[in-house]
């Protein structure tokens, strides 16, 4: 048994960009300012997009996005049931109605196919993930949203460096990164929103912080100019400079994370092809480049008669972590009581629900640490 713990997760952080966040604090500039728009310029350019907003959190965005929208009462947004509760509370709290559609049982992601039935004339927006860094298949979702005049908006909380047919997420339309400590590049907490559309990105850099019509910080005031008005109510969701200089040497590094993810994650593949009861999940068969944010696999309850639970549980007595990404939103309690929706109206999701977790799959990991991780699985199941 390993002596030490392995996380499912573990930010890779290096003494550089510690150099620099504390440049930051003695700077006598710690919020929004220079590193934030930098970091900004910086994202926008790596995914090739003309537009991009830094936030306190992938939340804040998608908040900010509904807000923008107008998203409310008698309004519905479809979304999978099988993603982080952020979305789904959101749409919620904005008085709207989350329609789920079902997923591909092995990608775990939604599609045209899915979603197409659930669009009605009160479906304001639709909004797809890109699941543990695979890409979406995005041109049947792009043309069944503009057929219906209905804005698509990516969840990219898993998708920083993903391509989709050789181009990357973030380029086109409106993306929403995160970088909580988990994903690919994290500033501790904080998001990105993409846009080729400029008058919304403009209105989300304005709602982001209080409505005013200035950003928090204005190049020409070294700060933020004091007679900026409101322009309509707005919220306070920007991303501090401590945490965009670390953004920024974090991007410098998303090629070569990225690439090293890859390569644990096929060094998974090849070690689990022999173990049955462990599934791994489907890869796409359109063309586009991974970014391995999680390595997720199923239990397969054909094969073994250990719950997830207990698989998780056991590996945890020999050191090693797993997560569960993610428990269905309709599976949890405010919804199950709320939505009621009977069981096996999602049987793709469900099925995955309750037997998916993630395994250990983070840079500094080391192939010895992942075939630590296979021999355990081994151990576990028998
Ligand atoms: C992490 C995550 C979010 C939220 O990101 P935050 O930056 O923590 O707000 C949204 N959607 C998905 C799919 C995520 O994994």
């Amino acid at each position: 048994m390993r002596s030490e713990f392995l996380p499912f997760s573990k930010p890779s952080i290096s003494e550089a960009e510690i150099g620099a966040v504390a440049d930051v604090l003695r700077s006598g500039w710690i919020t929004t300012g220079a590193k934030a728009a930098a970091f900004e310029e910086a994202f926008a350019d790596y995914c090739g997009t003309p537009g991009a907003v830094a936030l306190a959190s992938a939340t804040a965005g998608m908040h900010l996005l509904l807000a923008a929208m107008g998203i409310g009462p008698g309004d519905e947004v479809i979304t999978p049931s099988l993603t982080w509760v952020s979305t789904v509370n959101l749409i919620q709290l904005a008085g709207a109605k989350p329609v789920f559609a079902d997923i591909d049982r092995d990608t775990l992601m939604v599609s045209a196919e899915t979603i197409a039935p659930l669009i009605s004339e009160r479906t304001r927006l639709i909004i797809p993930v890109h699941y543990a860094g695979a890409a979406a298949d995005l041109e049947p979702l792009r043309q069944l949203a503009a057929a219906h005049n209905i804005p698509l908006i990516e969840d990219a909380a898993h998708a920083a460096g993903t391509e989709y047919r050789g181009e990357k997420i973030g380029r086109r339309g409106t993306t929403i990164f995160s970088f909580h400590p988990i994903k690919n590049i994290t500033c501790g907490e904080g998001g990105m929103f993409c846009s080729d559309d400029a008058s919304l990105l403009e209105h989300i850099r304005r709602l982001k912080f209080h409505g005013l019509g200035v950003d928090a910080f204005d190049r020409s005031m070294q700060g933020r100019s004091p007679q900026a008005e409101v322009i309509e109510p707005g919220f306070k969701y920007n991303l501090t400079d401590m945490a965009a200089v670390l953004g920024l040497g974090q991007l410098n590094r998303l090629d070569e994370f990225n690439k090293k993810r890859t390569a644990l994650a096929e060094r998974y593949l090849e070690l689990l092809a022999d173990i049955p009861e462990v599934l791994p999940l489907g890869l796409p068969d359109y063309p586009m480049r991974h970014a391995w944010h999680l390595f997720v696999v199923r239990l397969d309850s054909d094969k073994t008669a250990m719950t997830r639970d207990e698989f998780m549980a056991r590996l945890k007595e020999r050191n090693i972590g797993t997560g569960i990404h993610f428990k269905a939103a309709h599976r949890q309690r405010y919804y199950r009581e709320t939505l009621g929706l009977p069981e096996g109206v999602l049987p793709n999701t469900e099925w995955n629900s309750d037997r998916l977790c993630s395994l250990p799959l983070f840079p500094d990991m080391n192939m010895e640490d992942v075939d630590d991780v296979a021999e355990t699985i081994k151990e576990v199941l028998v």
